[in-house]
């Protein structure tokens, strides 16, 4: 909580514009690297939930499927199981927060010029993995108390999203009723 807080201050009282990107990204990445681990402890409470047989499919509904593909081993969109499609998702984000050259632990290396366009990757497939939690395993969530939790989770999630424009309209469109329900003070995010 106090992350997002100072991350709404903190870019106004920086004067450089480029200090204040720099900061930012910094910023960023201390984000992503929470929302990284908070998502992943959620989908760990509904993990024994999600198997090959309940959750065939990445899917999101009967309207939206993901396909998995990293260009390694999946070089074209895949559809596989939620509990490998999510795995999958977790292991590639890890690795990507954690690679020095994509996301710089020093202070004096720039952050590569590819940052917004990975950090905008990686925050539309961690949605995914919101999108399958709160559509097929919602009743888990609710059942050990943790709603109020994830929500919040959510809520930090898609606001920072929409203040850096960073996921767009259309990956966002699965949840988008519920969004409009726990994020009422939102403003609809623009169309991209
Ligand atoms: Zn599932």
């Amino acid at each position: 909580m106090i992350i997002i807080a100072s991350l709404y201050v903190s870019p106004l009282l920086s004067p450089h514009p480029y200090q204040r990107l720099l900061y930012n990204s910094s910023f960023r990445h201390v984000l992503l690297v929470d929302f990284f681990n908070r998502i992943n402890l959620i989908y760990g409470t509904v993990s024994d939930y999600c198997t090959e047989e309940s959750c065939p499919t990445m899917s999101g509904g009967p309207r939206f499927e993901y396909l998995w593909a990293d260009g390694v081993k999946y070089k074209k969109p895949t559809p596989l199981p939620a509990p490998r499609y999510v795995n999958l998702l977790m292991d590639w984000v890890e690795s990507q927060i954690n690679n020095e050259t994509l996301f710089p632990v020093m202070t004096d290396v720039p952050f590569p010029k590819t940052f917004i366009q990975l950090c905008r990757k990686i925050l539309a497939r961690l949605f995914r993995v919101f999108v399958h939690v709160y559509i097929h395993h919602f009743d888990r969530i609710v059942a050990i108390g943790a709603e109020p939790h994830v929500n919040t989770c959510y809520k930090h999630f898609y606001y920072f999203v929409r203040e850096f424009d960073l996921v767009n309209q259309k990956e966002l469109e699965p949840l988008k009723e519920m969004t409009s329900r726990i994020c009422r003070d939102a403003s609809p995010v623009s169309a991209r």
